[in-house]
């Protein structure tokens, strides 16, 4: 028998199998994590078995190594995963070492961690009667003949403190024999007390619409904020665990708290596990081992969790499928919803994705039928959406005030407030201006290292940049002119926080952001605190607006409607919808109605008024058109290549010879039947032209989506590797954000 191994080292010249001899007896399986010689010198090297040969295929003459030995006694690979990362080398032009990293923790290589064992005893021989004067090993004998199983040292001495000597001397006694078994390092949550509701009709039909799925099909889950989506969930669930099946859930990062785990936990017990990136090493390690040793037949996780080796996988739910945090902007560049695709088709599985405000391509396909689409229109319990209403604030300029809250706001603040309620107020911008700049001159303060203004942070009297964390004092007078007229513009987290205790003084607020959550734990203590009530208010960033359930926030206050409304990318409109409806869901969640007050400069502007309505079909609808007419995707697909470095002029000549090559390939590539596929292809400058002292510049394509567009996309993956050595060149396929 021959494996064919590839090595565990991520270089494109080694990344293929290497055969290797399997010595009789040694029971080794595609999948299975192995040692081998490797090299000239035959240093021991880890390597994963991608599949088994009767023939070595090789030369004669040509010297056959061995297969030294396995790493684990289980194949770490499952056979569907194996196909999986060979797909990814091919339609993400990566290396198959680099794929296969992601289905296995870390930890596995290298055997950096290996697995925590407990001794365990058990009486040698449970009818034998026992008599002894020490009456510690008395009650030791006892409890284990009353147990009537084996038990470990640690729970004996939970039952009896003080008895390990007398457990080791029945041991030496031989009245208990003693072994060992793993013990798995696991994460704690808070478990949420459970009572199963009753489902309601709209529920009910979605779980019969989940149930009436053909394997391997994907369907939309669009309901609005509180209409029980994460109901639906566990019980298509519970179907697939009663089919022997497992699921797993992916859930945004910034999701994946205490209390979203414990939903799940309380319905399902042990029978989870859950992943993410504040786990510890061993217990990552030991959730990815109760998964692959089917303790746990559902799993919950992040983006990477897609991965997870579940053996027979019945459903994958991705909640808030609209995400931007399910694209993996690290090579391999995947996104979480195409592998999710990829496995429910081969494994014969579900797919569900849910979304309050799904994101357009998905709405999109529902409506063209390639997914099924399933609708919650209603609230749980008749709970009204919460009223919107616009502060114009323009008017309030007109009228005098020139302050950053409205009078409509304030007053409902200090009603909510007055009522004993508590108030959210969002802001996606943290720091306490957006820029500072010199009102003498009109010089604006650039980061040093980049093509950025910097924000004025007050708490440090400091200016940052949000790109590359540089830092320097506020200056006391301009560096440009000199002049003492240092001002700063636009207004951040900080800014609020501070004009509420103008307003309201006394009033405890808590601030979430990212200078606030810098440590792993923050954010849980933040919304931990703020639930208890501690605070009256919350004030935050788009880290606030995720799903969490506060039933006393009455209001929501959006201070400025318009900030990602500006952003100059096609998916500024979508972003701001998907925001606005999902900071507004946090209002009235329980018996007391909620109301949000949403302050713009242009309260006609469509998208917000599609917001206010929470109309999502209507917002659809004018979305896409804009986009049809743009021909933005999801009819175009944008790719950029991305140069940077720290010589400004080559760079730019670099640049403008790869946008003459590429589009020499991509035309040959598309031929003339495709010769219009071709809508732009633009080298100029990054629109942050410098990160962090790196000159960045750019080569814009996009190109419109039609059977045309794998060919086109195999001559830009060939362009990649033609150039892969050229280090300061990224390639992107619908890049998340184009700045
Ligand atoms: P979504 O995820 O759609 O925003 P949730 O699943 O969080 O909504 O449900 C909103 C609230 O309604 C939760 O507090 C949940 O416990 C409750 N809920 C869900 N389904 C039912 C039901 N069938 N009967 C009673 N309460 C329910
Ligand atoms: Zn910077």
């Amino acid at each position: 028998m021959f494996a064919k191994v590839i090595i565990d080292i991520a270089h494109t010249a080694v990344d293929r199998a290497f055969t290797y001899r399997v010595k009789e007896g040694l029971d080794v399986r595609p999948g299975h994590h192995v040692l081998v010689p490797f090299g000239q010198g035959s240093s021991v090297k880890e390597g994963f078995v991608l599949k088994l040969t009767e023939e070595s295929g090789l030369e004669d003459g040509v010297i056959v190594k061995d297969v030294l030995s396995l790493a684990e006694p289980y194949t770490v690979l499952l056979p569907e995963q194996l196909a999986l990362a060979e797909w990814m080398q091919e339609a993400y032009h990566c290396l198959l070492v680099d794929a296969l990293r992601l289905m296995i923790p870390a930890q596995l290589r290298g055997g950096r961690i290996r697995e925590k064992r407990e001794s365990i005893v058990c009486l040698a021989d449970p009818d034998a009667p026992f008599s002894s004067r020490s009456p510690m090993q008395t009650e030791v004998v006892d409890l284990l003949k009353r147990t009537g199983q084996p038990m470990s040292v640690r729970d004996i001495h939970a039952f009896l403190p003080g008895s390990s000597p007398a457990v080791a001397a029945l041991v030496r006694k031989g009245v208990l024999s003693t072994s060992s078994s793993p013990v798995f390092r696991r994460p704690v949550y808070s478990l949420k007390a459970d009572t199963v509701p009753e489902l309601t009709y709209e529920q009910e039909a979605a779980l019969q619409a989940v149930r009436a799925l053909a394997p391997g099909q994907t369907a939309l889950l669009y309901g609005v904020t509180g209409s029980g989506k994460t109901e639906v969930y566990l019980r298509c669930i519970e179907d697939c665990l009663k089919a022997g099946k497992g699921a797993i859930v992916l859930v945004p990062e910034i999701a994946l708290t205490p209390q979203t785990v414990g939903r799940f936990a309380a319905r399902f017990g042990d029978r989870i596990a859950v992943l993410h990136s504040r786990l510890s090493a061993g217990e990552r390690f030991d959730e990815w081992r109760r998964i692959r040793l089917k303790k746990a037949p559902i799993v919950i996780g992040a983006r990477s969790a897609v991965f997870a080796p579940v053996e027979d996988l019945g459903l994958v739910i991705m909640d808030e499928e609209h995400e931007n945090s399910y694209q993996s902007e690290i090579t391999p560049r995947y996104h979480a919803l195409d592998i999710a695709r990829r496995r429910v088709k081969t494994s014969g599985a579900k797919l569900l994705l849910g979304s309050a405000t799904p994101s357009l391509l998905s709405y999109f396909r529902a409506l063209n039928g390639s997914y099924e689409l399933i609708e919650l229109k209603h609230r749980v319990g008749g709970r009204p959406l919460p009223r919107v209403s616009m502060a114009d604030m323009r008017a309030e300029f007109l009228n005098g005030n020139n302050g950053i809250f409205s009078s409509l706001l304030l007053s409902k603040l200090g009603a909510c407030l007055k009522a004993g309620h508590q108030a959210m107020l969002f802001l996606n911008r943290r720091g306490y201006s957006t820029f500072v700049s010199c009102r003498g001159c009109g010089y604006v303060l650039t980061c040093d290292n980049c093509d950025i203004s910097m924000t004025f942070h007050k708490a440090q009297n400091a200016v940052r940049c949000h790109y590359c964390g540089a830092k320097k004092p506020l200056p006391s007078v301009c560096p440009n002119c000199g002049k003492p007229f240092i001002k700063y513009f636009g207004i951040g987290t900080e800014q609020v926080e501070e004009q509420i205790q103008k307003w309201f003084p006394g009033t405890k607020t808590v601030r979430m952001d990212a200078d606030t959550v810098s440590h792993r734990d923050a954010y849980e203590q933040i919304l931990t605190s703020f639930g208890r009530g501690e605070a009256q208010i919350l004030i935050g960033t788009q880290m606030i607006a995720k799903g969490h359930d506060f039933p006393n926030v009455t209001l929501v206050g959006v201070v400025a409607a318009d900030t990602t409304l500006r952003f100059p990318d096609y998916r500024s409109g979508e972003r701001t919808f998907q925001l606005l409806t999902q900071v507004s869901g946090r209002a009235g969640r329980d018996k007391d109605p909620g109301e949000v007050v949403m302050q713009t400069y242009v309260p006609d502007h469509p998208v917000l008024q599609f917001a206010r309505s929470q109309d999502y079909p209507g917002f659809y609808q004018y979305e896409i058109a804009q986009r049809k007419k743009c021909l933005y995707p999801p009819f175009s697909l944008f790719i950029r290549l991305l140069l940077s470095g720290e010589n400004e002029v080559s760079l730019i000549e670099r640049g403008k010879e790869y946008a003459r090559a590429l589009e020499g390939e991509l035309r040959s590539a598309l031929g003339t039947e495709g010769r219009d596929d071709l809508l732009l292809l633009m080298a100029a400058p990054a629109p942050i032209a410098r990160i962090a002292g790196q000159s960045r510049y750019q080569v814009l394509v996009k190109l419109l989506r039609t059977r045309r567009l794998p060919e086109a996309l195999r001559a830009v993956y060939a362009f990649e590797t033609a150039h892969r050595t050229d280090g300061f060149l990224k390639i992107e396929i619908n890049p998340q954000d184009m700045l």
